[in-house]
């Protein structure tokens, strides 16, 4: 069986425990499997990108003992390729071009007559402010562009599911229930200004290209797996077998973020710490 995986880190801030146990658990299943195991910085958000990050990431993942084929790929190396992903969705008619700020989406969805406003995978849903009624034609923008996802949930010919090895934070399969995505999960960005595509057009592309087979990430990204096999669909890519799995919580069950740098990989390390004890604290 051919089994290809990787661990895509965003340099935006130091490792922690719950990145070690999704590298770790990525790179120990690959080697059951005699497969591969790949690293792949997830820098397409250069606002928040920073090199000292990512050498970082590199000097956590060595330091652990994991190994990748060199060299690790960079998504913002990867914009044209992007790009033309998304010029595919614009020649369907799929995507529009928006031009609401954060504060126009949160003022429009919490009108009183909406209700609190619903939050999806990316946030809050986009109310659907600047949906055309057809679709735009010539040539694509340069703007923020969001998938038209009733139209896009509608050229499908096939039911949307995905093999899922592990669960949802529910225990969810890889079922999907696309009748409810225009509702809960809305017109998602594939572009935003200044940013070539969004994450969930980058990954999708990225996993494609690198002929990834297994994607093993947190249960944080199950909602946004729902958008990976539209994209997929939409744009005619393979869908690989997904495994989300548990999450690190600290010791009062509260997911461990970026910021808590206290529980960073480094400063474990710095503490005299091993691989071997970082593997016992999260449980491998
Ligand atoms: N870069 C994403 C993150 O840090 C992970 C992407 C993925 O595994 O699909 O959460
Ligand atoms: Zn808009």
């Amino acid at each position: 069986m051919i089994f290809r995986t990787r661990f895509a880190p965003s340099p935006t801030g130091p490792l922690h425990l719950g990145h070690a146990y999704s590298a770790l658990l990525a790179h120990d299943m690959a080697t059951a499997e005699g497969g591969a195991f790949h690293l792949r910085i997830d820098d397409i958000d250069q606002s928040r990108a920073r090199t000292e990050w990512e050498a970082l990431i590199f000097e956590d993942l060595n330091w652990l003992g994991l190994s990748w084929p060199e060299p690790a790929w960079r998504q913002s190396s990867r914009v044209p390729r992007y790009r033309e992903a998304l010029e595919t969705l614009w020649d369907q008619g799929l995507l529009y071009p928006c031009t609401c700020s954060r504060a126009d989406i949160r003022a429009a969805s919490s009108a009183p007559q909406e209700g609190a406003p619903l939050h999806g995978p990316d946030g809050i849903v986009y109310p659907g402010t600047c949906r055309p009624h057809t679709p735009p034609n010539g040539p694509m923008p340069d703007t923020a562009l969001r998938l038209d996802m009733s139209q896009a949930l509608a050229r499908l010919s096939a039911p949307l599911t995905f093999d899922e090895t592990g669960a949802g934070p529910g225990g969810e399969s890889g079922n999907i229930t696309p009748e409810g995505m225009p509702h809960l999960v809305g017109d998602v960005a594939l572009a935003r200004p200044g940013m070539g595509a969004s994450y969930h057009l980058s990954i999708v592309i990225d996993d494609s290209d690198q002929d990834i087979t297994h994607v093993i990430r947190g249960q944080d990204l199950f909602a946004a797996t729902q958008i990976h096999v539209l994209l997929q669909r939409l744009l005619g890519l393979p869908t690989p077998i997904y495994h989300h799995h548990r999450l690190i919580r600290d010791d009062t069950g509260k997911r461990l973020a970026k910021r808590d740098d206290a529980r960073s990989l480094a400063t474990y390390r710095d503490a005299g710490k091993t691989p071997s004890d970082i593997r016992a604290m999260v449980g491998l």
